[in-house]
């Protein structure tokens, strides 16, 4: 793939799905739905290798391997990262387990965020280093001096996440990538919270990156699905042959034209995230029943310099420290009604959650607490709707706050 130096939003719209490159004689404007399993050969080859197909070239030969709906969407997503390769996960979760399974062996070890999504530190402790015998160290990578403690000759491959999830806590990539460059180890960044818009770790010096596309990605709340991104050659033959032999790992026809057609707004659609996470960061810092604020793009934000640094947006995600105690967190929640009430993030519509009862609520509460994890943090994805709207949702929260304490007091 010859490096594409056309701006993100043209790549966004058209890379991989040029009208040549569907193989139609049409020349579908869009990519084809190639719903398939297995191609017609045009021929018997006896000395054809299957590793010498091409898709790049229109040549396909059964669905696991490769399939021309989901290649298309390959070529977007390493055209958006500024990466050689990509290969489209079922999941998020399955991207970053073929992404560090392509490196890491029994025995070896492994330095990652004590940050990191739930699932994935959970995937870390449990199948890792429970099952696979993988040697995993947690530190706190906002102390890049702490990283630097952690790693060793030993370490084969170190593990970031950034923003993370819920408190918006930065690690530095590009000093973390030459920690890990000195030891030899394999670097990765999962880098769902920003997307491929705001922040590009390959271009600060990561190995490979992972996405769940289940969120900014696809952005549409309607798919479940995962990508890896590098542009190491040798990462790039292992990830391959685990997704397609190894693990057998991939993402459907239908998601792949999804999140195909997803990313031609992303660009679009994370400046009004931004927007609006920004607008309702500014009014809850103004706010006397929140305590905390943690946004990226907030100056008040411990690491506002390395944000404007290493990112070209601040996102859409942002969590806040409400005053008072989980029975107001949870009147403040089910009196929303612009906000949905659910896990997830990215999707065009506004989410709330709160993670000590609902996506943290696997970790223990020490860990929890440990990692900043109150009752009342309540993390909210802006989504793309009016700005009025939301902030005036919020307001109806605080109300409903206010109206609790007035019956308590009453009772009393
Ligand atoms: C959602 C998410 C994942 C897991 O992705 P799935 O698509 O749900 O498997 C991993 N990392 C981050 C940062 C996420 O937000």
């Amino acid at each position: 793939m010859d490096a594409d130096d056309r701006t993100f939003e043209t790549l966004a719209v058209t890379a991989g799905e040029e009208p040549f490159r569907t193989g139609s004689e049409a020349g579908d404007a869009v990519s084809p739905l190639h719903l398939a399993s297995t191609f017609a050969l045009p021929g018997l080859d006896t000395e054809m290798s299957l590793e010498d197909v091409d898709p790049d070239a229109g040549e396909f030969v059964y669905s696991r391997l490769s399939n021309p709906t989901r290649h298309a969407l390959e070529t977007r997503l390493a055209a958006l990262e500024g990466g050689e390769y990509a290969m489209a996960f079922s999941s998020g979760t399955a991207a970053i387990f073929t992404a560090i399974l392509s490196v890491v062996e029994p025995g070896d070890h492994l330095v990652a965020f004590d940050d990191l999504y739930a699932g994935t530190r959970r995937m870390l402790e449990d199948v890792f280093a429970a099952r696979l015998d993988v040697d995993v160290t947690f530190v706190d990578a906002t102390d890049t001096a702490a990283v630097e403690r952690a790693v060793t000759d030993e370490t084969a491959f170190v593990w970031m996440e950034t923003p993370t999830n819920p408190r918006l806590d930065l690690c530095d990539v590009a000093a973390i990538a030459e920690i890990a460059d000195r030891a030899d180890a394999t670097f990765g960044v999962d880098n769902t919270f920003a997307s491929s818009y705001f922040q590009r770790p390959l271009e600060l010096g990561a190995d490979v990156v992972a996405h769940s596309t289940t969120k900014y990605l696809n952005g549409h709340s309607d798919s479940v699905g995962g990508a890896v991104v590098t542009s190491d050659d040798a990462l790039a033959d292992e990830l391959q042959f685990l997704q397609q032999v190894g693990v057998g790992d991939m993402l459907a026809p239908f998601d792949s034209y999804l999140v195909l057609r997803g990313l031609k707004t992303l660009h679009m659609r994370m400046r009004q995230h931004e927007r609006n996470a920004t607008a309702i960061a500014e009014f809850l810092e103004g706010h006397e029943k929140v305590s905390d604020v943690y946004y990226p793009g907030l100056e008040s934000h411990p690491q506002h310099d390395l944000a404007r640094e290493q990112m070209d947006g601040f996102g859409g995600i942002l969590s806040f420290e409400l005053e008072g105690d989980i029975d107001d967190a949870a009147a403040f929640l089910e009196a929303l009604e612009e906000f949905t009430l659910a896990v997830s993030v990215g999707g065009v519509e506004s989410l709330i959650e709160l993670p000590a009862g609902m996506t943290h609520e696997p970790l223990p509460k020490a860990e929890r607490e440990e990692l900043g994890i109150t009752d009342t943090l309540v993390r909210v994805s802006a989504g793309v709707e009016g700005t009025a709207d939301l902030l005036a949702d919020l307001e109806r929260g605080f109300d409903a706050i206010e109206q609790r304490s007035a019956a308590v007091a009453d009772d009393d």
